[in-house]
């Protein structure tokens, strides 16, 4: 009698679960922090580095809680238990979290390797114990976190008909994963990445360049603005570049970023800060990010060009407060050409920008 199938007979698949189960013990011995008794219960899970509902959302997971149409079929509340986004096999927790076209794409881009493993478990708690044993605690707080952001993301797509693209999900678990760990005590001091709540401008001799991207309505159009100030508030600059290629949201940012840091090396400034408004960008060129994920390479070229300055900073602001360069930005991506005066528009911003 073979006893790790419910059945009692032999399958491919339960041994394979048990290999795992066994592998999973082993780490845990290997680790010697967390016994076995400690990872059946919960406990793991209030260590975990993210906030209550992530925590709850974890084991919402683990206790087989969640309303999956798999789970809801069997309980005949629903006719198809099929996954709502691929339609491709029936939707468990796995199937959401991990094996899910959607959710492979966002494992892809998380730079997290671990959605990549393990893609034959179907149990969860196994998974998570898995990525829990074999991650530092910060980076099972940003795993755990993707995972309660897919959650989200699927229940959006259901309720109100409208999808989170994958890479977009990455920036927002790695913003409110960041977020959270800036508001823990014990992150050291140079870690935190304040948002400005106003523009404010550099030091005395020292320039900004605050930078931005749109896109456009067809969205095959990326409008780069740039405006450069000086201490004073004083717009001593601007430029605009219109690319003509698709790009999601976060990686137009990524390029604008690097436009702004060509801008400024290229005019010779030696002391000088960039400063935008998506912040999974700041912190990839600030090196604050977890993981640098598929930009890692516009960010390693942002800082080898400005490893000889003896001032550079990226800096992040609230959009609502990055105006003048958002203008600029939309003007770009609808085609407008860059002239020597800056739009009558543009110019009153600058000037409200100083006046708070
Ligand atoms: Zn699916």
């Amino acid at each position: 009698m073979w006893h790790y199938e419910k059945s009692g007979c032999f399958t491919v698949k339960s041994a394979y679960h048990l290999q795992q189960n066994l592998k999973f013990l082993a780490a845990e011995e290997r680790t010697g922090g967390s016994s076995a008794r400690e990872i059946r219960n919960w406990n793991w899970i209030w260590k975990t580095c993210v906030p209550p509902k992530v925590k709850i959302f974890l084991w919402s997971c683990c206790s087989k809680a969640l309303p999956v149409c798999e789970r809801l079929q069997r309980r005949r509340l629903l006719e198809d238990g099929n996954c709502p986004r691929c339609g491709y096999e029936l939707e468990t927790i796995t199937h959401c979290l991990l094996k899910c076209a959607y959710a492979r794409q966002v494992w892809a881009l998380s730079g997290l390797p671990y959605g990549k493993y393990n893609c034959d478990l179907d149990d969860v708690e196994q998974w998570f114990k898995l990525a829990y044993t074999r991650m530092d605690l910060k980076e099972f707080g940003y795993f755990a976190t993707i995972c309660w952001w897919l959650w989200f993301s699927r229940n959006k797509w259901i309720w109100e008909k409208s999808d989170i693209m994958p890479p977009s999900l990455c920036s927002h678990a790695q913003d409110f994963h960041f977020r959270f760990l800036h508001s823990m005590a014990g992150i050291p001091k140079e870690v935190q990445h304040p948002t400005m709540l106003h523009w404010n401008p550099p030091p005395s001799g020292q320039l900004k360049i605050n930078m931005d991207a749109a896109v456009s309505r067809v969205g095959s159009v990326i409008g780069i603005g740039l405006i450069v100030r000086n201490w004073r508030g004083e717009c001593i600059d601007w430029k605009t570049y219109t690319l003509y290629q698709p790009l999601n949201p976060e990686s137009a940012e990524a390029i604008a970023a690097l436009k702004a840091t060509e801008f400024g090396v290229d005019k010779g400034w030696k002391k000088f800060s960039i400063e935008g408004d998506c912040l999974s960008v700041i912190q990839g060129i600030m090196n604050l990010s977890p993981s640098m994920g598929m930009l890692g390479p516009i960010f390693e070229d942002i800082k080898k060009i400005t490893s000889d300055l003896d001032s550079f900073q990226a800096l992040h602001i609230s959009r609502n407060f990055n105006n003048a360069a958002h203008s600029l930005a939309k003007l770009a991506s609808n085609g407008y050409v860059f002239t020597s005066v800056l739009p009558s528009d543009i110019a009153t911003i600058v000037t409200t920008d100083v006046s708070h």
